[in-house]
């Protein structure tokens, strides 16, 4: 006989025989709010759902870790196999878990899928009342407006690389922690970095990389040197341990998040959550598995399938784990005033889950920003006409995806180190470009054009990029790709390609430190790295997940050695967000707005873009040589240089014949109309 709060001995469960999980479904589906530990002033209540189960305890301990329970109890089976039980008295402070019993036998003691709070490596939940975490103009600060997703500068952050090199200019003990993101005022040489740096370019969206409890980082051996992007996830409700200055205090993660977001705010800048519903860290040993073994996760016969390519993919088909992600993604957008979610292998779920996320979701926050990856990380049971691939992006509509066409048009294969983009040479990827232009819509000048690149329906769901924390760096893939040109060449290839993301129809996104050549170097050693029998792409890390901080860390002293980079893409960030032509709203905008010129060297791209008097024309050159074109005659009026290189200075009006630098981007903007 084993005590409640005890598990077996055994590990894995055995997968319970449902086949009709629709049927199932319908039959016990529960949709009751209150799963869950919800305190009260005079009494805690606890719910969970197992309709499985033949006996439910809750565990009360004193701590989040450690040999302290102070009592069990039995839950009682209510309707639709929710169990339930409450406490007469606040058990603030308190952590807890639940012992699942399956035919009378196997007991598996696990935290609850629904805990908000937890403790030291999130093994237990915690009971915290969260009104005691709000900072003190929580209810004050507004969230960030948002008109159209278009509008949006998305800026992908690591919350450890953000601070955790001393150059941040954070004090040390909040480097690497949410708490880096409140300081205010940080420099590096003079240069701003962190949240001055954020205000310095002018992006609107910070998005975070999991920020959610995750599990590979030992939160009680902090001292160590460890590292994770953190796409393990153990605990979707609750924010992750090892960016809290007291991982063993289940407040402080809550508190200091929630600041993280208030600054950001504060500053006019949206936070957007990078979340992994696609998976869970654990297989048999995952809360939902010992909640109801065998029906969170997807499975082919007795093996759990694995399209995630982690070793199991969840089943958001099945309506208790659709129901787990609505409500977790709720309780970020409103306990936290989390403004958008990013969804990592967002092919892996079901178009009817994607749906009504957005159009439940929307109607609690209309300008809530939702995109994700259109692909998968292996094979899915579901049929592909059922998933949220890109390819089926017209059944996507209000969602975001992110633009691998346009990415590797740009700068070259993503999987393959050596390929060469239009930045770089291939010039034959500019029919690409000028779908990545048109976001990625059909247009009435590209029919038959490059077709696999027109996918969207309207320019919101173009999410545009060609750096992310997958993969090369930019600089690292020019690095290695373009090694045999000089440096200030490849430093115009990465201007341009960023000039191609912020002159596309859609959402452009950058990754930290992009924006001043961002390196994910594999040795700390220069005399290591200089060994002459290395590659570049020796000298590099493609896939950073868990490398050191040495390889993963922002360098800010980087943004004063490459200042112009920097300046450069501040000027783009202002450029797009002045300009209302270059966020169009819908496909049928596009192509009224945008026409594509004839040049005459195919690699050349020139377009206008043109509405009520206002237009820009855009002269893309990734030549080695200068280009000469003369501005169409149907464009008339005047016009001067909005963005150009600097050793082209002419004063306006500029004449209608006009020479575009070398590998850069001319963008002409009219001062008079005829
Ligand atoms: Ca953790």
């Amino acid at each position: 006989m084993c005590l409640p709060g005890q598990s077996t001995e055994k590990d894995e469960c055995s997968l319970l025989k449902i086949t009709d999980f629709e049927r199932y479904d319908k039959e016990n589906a529960y949709w009751g709010d209150d799963l869950g530990a919800t305190l009260s002033e005079s009494s805690t209540r606890f719910c969970t759902w197992s309709p499985e189960a033949t006996a439910v305890y809750v565990n009360i301990y004193a701590d989040g870790t450690g040999d302290n329970r102070v009592e069990s109890l039995p839950m009682l089976r209510g309707d639709r196999g929710a169990w339930s039980v409450e406490i007469l008295r606040p058990l603030d402070g308190y952590f807890y878990t639940y012992t699942f019993e399956f035919d009378y036998r196997d007991r598996f003691e696990t935290i609850d899928i629904y805990a908000k709070a937890c403790g030291v490596n999130g093994d237990r939940g915690a009971i915290i009342d969260f009104s005691k975490t709000n900072p003190a103009d929580w209810d004050t600060v507004p969230r960030p407006s948002l008109e159209s997703p278009c509008d949006a500068v998305i800026y992908e952050c690591h919350v450890r690389d953000f601070s955790v090199d001393a150059s941040s200019g954070v004090a040390p003990e909040l480097r690497g922690k949410f708490a880096a993101f409140y300081a205010e005022n940080t420099d590096c040489g003079g240069a701003a970095t962190c949240l001055a740096h954020f205000k310095e370019l002018g992006i609107t969206h910070v998005h975070l990389l999991p920020c959610f409890d995750y599990a590979t980082v030992d939160e009680a051996k902090l001292h160590r040197a460890q590292y994770n992007w953190g796409y393990d996830p153990k605990n979707y409700n609750c924010p992750e341990g090892s960016y809290s200055t007291d991982p063993a205090d289940p407040y402080a993660r809550v508190r200091e998040f929630k600041l993280l977001v208030s600054a950001l705010h504060e500053n006019g800048i949206g936070v957007i959550m990078d979340v992994v519903y696609n998976h869970t860290y654990e297989t048999e040993k995952s809360a939902f598995h010992r909640s109801f073994p065998g029906y969170y996760h997807r499975r082919r016969g007795e093996q759990f399938s694995n399209g995630s390519g982690c070793g199991n993919e969840t089943a958001t088909e099945h309506l208790m784990f659709r129901k787990f992600m609505f409500d977790s993604l709720k309780f970020w957008m409103t306990e936290y005033k989390i403004d958008g979610f990013r969804f990592d292998l967002m092919g892996l779920h079901d178009i009817e889950t994607m749906n009504i996320l957005r159009r439940e979701l929307k109607k609690l926050h209309p300008q809530l920003l939702l995109y994700g990856e259109g692909w998968t990380g292996g094979d899915s049971p579901v049929h592909s006409s059922k998933l949220a691939l890109k390819y089926n992006a017209g059944l996507l509509p209000g969602i975001g995806l992110f633009n691998d066409n346009l990415r590797d048009a740009v700068k070259g294969e993503t999987f393959n180190a050596y390929g060469m983009g239009f930045v770089s040479g291939n010039y034959g990827s500019a029919p690409t470009i000028r779908r990545g232009i048109a976001g990625s819509c059909a247009h009435h000048q590209l029919y038959g054009v490059s077709t696999d690149a027109c996918w969207a329906l309207s320019p919101e769901q173009a999410v545009n990029y060609c750096e992310a924390h997958d993969n090369l760096t930019l600089w690292d893939k020019l690095s290695v790709s373009a090694k045999h040109y000089p440096k200030p060449i490849r430093e115009r290839m990465d201007k341009l390609a960023a000039a191609v993301i912020f002159l596309s129809q859609g959402i452009p996104f950058l990754q930290l430190g992009q924006d001043f050549l961002r390196k994910k170097p594999r040795f700390a050693d220069p005399a290591e790295a200089a060994d002459k029998h290395l590659s570049e792409l020796d000298r590099v890390v493609e896939n950073s997940y868990n490398a050191p901080d040495f390889t993963n860390s922002i360098k800010w002293d980087r943004k004063t050695r490459h200042a112009d980079v920097f300046a450069y893409y501040k000027a783009l960030v202002a450029l797009r967000r002045e300009n209302p032509l270059l966020r169009l709203r819908s496909g049928d905008e596009i192509n009224a707005c945008l026409h594509f010129h004839p040049a005459d060297d195919p690699a050349v791209v020139v377009y206008s873009l043109e509405r009520d008097g206002a237009c820009l024309i855009v002269c893309l050159n990734p030549h080695h040589a200068p280009h000469w074109f003369d501005i169409p005659a149907q464009l008339t009026g005047d016009f001067r240089i909005r963005l150009g290189d600097p050793s082209l200075t002419l004063p306006a009006p500029v004449p209608r014949r006009i020479c575009a630098a070398p590998i850069a981007a001319l963008v002409l903007e009219r001062i008079r109309q005829a």
